[in-house]
């Protein structure tokens, strides 16, 4: 299912894992981080047709995670948070400051 840390394929098997041990066991706690759509953005753009298909990956696997917490019987004792991890706009210029550094200490 996995190919290295290639998308869809790695958040597809982070989501059929949550959901296989939310079925098997139960866990009080479960932390899931899913990186399609960062990383979508980050190779594609923020507005990019790679990053929306990408989104809609992203609340496809958040639904089959609450059906298992249904499956599973435990929908009505569980708390869902979903986080972003940080904000993004695309941007035009980038400052590589190792290289700046490397110069300056000669
Ligand atoms: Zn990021």
């Amino acid at each position: 299912m996995r190919q290295g840390i290639k998308q869809p394929y790695l958040d597809d098997l982070v989501t059929a894992s949550a959901i296989d041990t939310i079925l098997k066991h139960q866990p009080d706690l479960t932390l899931i981080h899913l990186v399609d759509m960062d990383s979508m953005r980050h190779a594609h753009g923020v507005q990019s047709d790679e990053a929306h298909a990408a989104l809609k990956r992203h609340d496809l696997r958040v639904g089959q995670i609450i059906q298992a917490t249904k499956d599973a019987h435990v929908y009505d004792d569980t708390a869902f948070v979903l986080l972003g991890d940080h904000f993004q706009i695309d941007v035009s210029k980038m400052i590589r400051l190792n290289r700046i550094l490397r110069i300056v200490a000669g």
